[in-house]
């Protein structure tokens, strides 16, 4: 499989570092509100791909976190501690937010087929974990104290803008011109690792510290959790693209330097969901949710596909009428499929070579950096191939595993609900009569009532999915 690395700026072979085994790590939530459908296109594309390295043989080890404390809303060392923000709106303390948008982010998740990651914790579980790694880097040399706060020195780094180029002067010493400088910090890129003197003295949740009572800064949180949880070499860490910067490169300089040696190999990420208006918010324009989506009547499958439809790699601008046509396109293949399930046998047959050719359409289209809308054409391949029926539906599955779309599932839903829609309360009344005869075997009767239901312009007929009734 080829994927794009964002550390290399080119699409790259994706070999793990051992053989058969992957280790993938993912920035998890903020959670001071609910993931908007943004956040979930990361999401989304990030848990198509563990499913499509699972597919292709690979043995997926996958860690992530919740960002329960220390992320503030600009990013870097400055705003407001989003948690502390979450919990003034709603009168609630930290830890309450916490658990509630926790459990809102998975069920968003389950909605959308996205699977819970092997691995979930929450960074105020792991204080010591991350002391720790303060500590070493401090032995080292590679922070220092200042202020009451611990901050990281990048001037001790040969390269720190290792995502793009910034011009050397960046990393000069001195302030940066702006409202909010903290003065407290030798090279303006520096960021913080631990605060115990910062603007929020209204901190809900602060440990104790070698230096002082405090907490931690954001991007130490996801390094801590990575090594511990997935040891010191990372296959392929995931994000959304604007995490590049200051969050991934903040992570890649505490790790390596904590570590002594090259961290994680590929960079993964998702570029923007936006709106016509421009960037997706949570606070101002309409707060787009997957329960805003429900409500609206879409399946969020739906948006899960209208997210596969394009590459991870290009921006997507989300309005409905564009969701509405992907509901359309959802329909229409689940009516095809729902089509193709009648006409099963049961019998298994063997793997043609059309079978084998379309596989490794799929696969090819998966391999070219994850691209999913080639894949989805894959389907219109199946659907019109000379494959039987019982075949179509078994590679529509096994692609289903990557796609996660429950096109089988629903294609079965669809045609019961087509079924009940269009049959008449009296012919479903009779049909019920009939099914009652046979089960008494008393046949003479059933065919009686078969042939009413024909003269009322219906038919009915067995198949190995039950009874199915149409209009003759
Ligand atoms: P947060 O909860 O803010 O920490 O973000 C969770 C994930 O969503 C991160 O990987 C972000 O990079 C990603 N993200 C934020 N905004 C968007 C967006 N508009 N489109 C896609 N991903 C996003
Ligand atoms: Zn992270």
């Amino acid at each position: 499989m080829q994927i794009y690395n964002s550390l290399s700026r080119k699409k790259e072979d994706f070999i793990p570092r051992t053989e058969g085994k992957v280790t993938m790590y993912t920035c998890g939530p903020t959670v001071y509100h609910y993931a908007h459908i943004g956040n979930l296109r990361s999401y989304i594309m990030e848990d198509v791909l563990e499913k499509y390295l699972r597919f292709t043989g690979l043995d997926v080890t996958r860690a992530m976190n919740i960002t329960d404390v220390g992320h503030l809303t600009s990013d870097g060392d400055t705003g407001d501690d989003k948690m502390l923000k979450g919990a003034r709106r709603e009168h609630k303390t930290v830890m309450e937010i916490a658990k509630f948008y926790t459990d809102a982010f998975f069920e968003d998740c389950r909605k959308l087929n996205i699977k819970k990651p092997d691995i979930v914790v929450p960074a105020t579980s792991c204080i010591d974990d991350f002391i720790k790694v303060i500590s070493s880097l401090i032995e080292k040399g590679y922070a220092y104290i200042s202020g009451g706060n611990v901050y990281f020195d990048t001037s001790k780094l040969e390269k720190y803008y290792v995502f793009n180029d910034f011009k050397e002067e960046d990393l000069a010493v001195g302030v940066r011109e702006g409202v909010e400088e903290d003065g407290n910090k030798r090279n303006k890129a520096d960021f913080v690792l631990w605060f115990t003197k910062s603007k929020f003295d209204s901190q809900e949740l602060k440990w104790e510290s070698p230096w002082g009572t405090g907490y931690p800064g954001w991007h130490i949180e996801c390094s801590c959790i990575s090594m511990k949880n997935l040891g010191e070499y990372l296959d392929i860490h995931c994000g959304g693209i604007d995490n590049v910067f200051p969050h991934h490169t903040n992570e890649i300089a505490q790790s390596e330097a904590y570590l002594g040696h090259k961290w994680c190999s590929y960079w993964f990420h998702v570029l923007h969901l936006n709106t016509s208006s421009g960037k997706m918010s949570k606070s101002s324009g309409e707060f787009l949710t997957v329960s805003l989506l429900e409500e609206k009547g879409f399946n969020p499958l739906v948006y899960r596909l209208f997210c596969l439809q394009s590459h991870y790699r290009k921006s997507l601008v989300f309005d409905w009428e564009s969701l509405k046509n992907t509901a359309a396109t959802y329909e229409k293949l689940l009516s095809k499929i729902s089509a193709i399930l009648k006409e099963r046998t049961g019998k298994i047959d063997t793997e043609s070579a059309e079978y084998g050719d379309l596989m490794r359409k799929f696969r090819d289209a998966l391999d070219n950096d994850l691209n999913t809308a080639m894949g989805i054409t894959v389907i219109y391949d199946v659907l019109k191939s000379g494959l039987s029926a019982d075949q179509k539906i078994g590679i529509i599955d096994e692609f289903d595993r990557v796609l996660g779309l429950d096109l089988v599932k629903n294609a079965e839903k669809y045609s019961d609900e087509k079924n009940s829609q269009e049959i008449p309360d009296e012919i479903l009344e009779l049909a019920e009569q009939r099914k009652n005869a046979r089960k008494q075997r008393n046949f003479a009767l059933a065919d009686e009532i078969r042939d009413k239901i024909s003269a009322l312009g219906y038919e009915i007929r067995e198949t190995r999915q039950g009874v199915e009734i149409s209009k003759k």
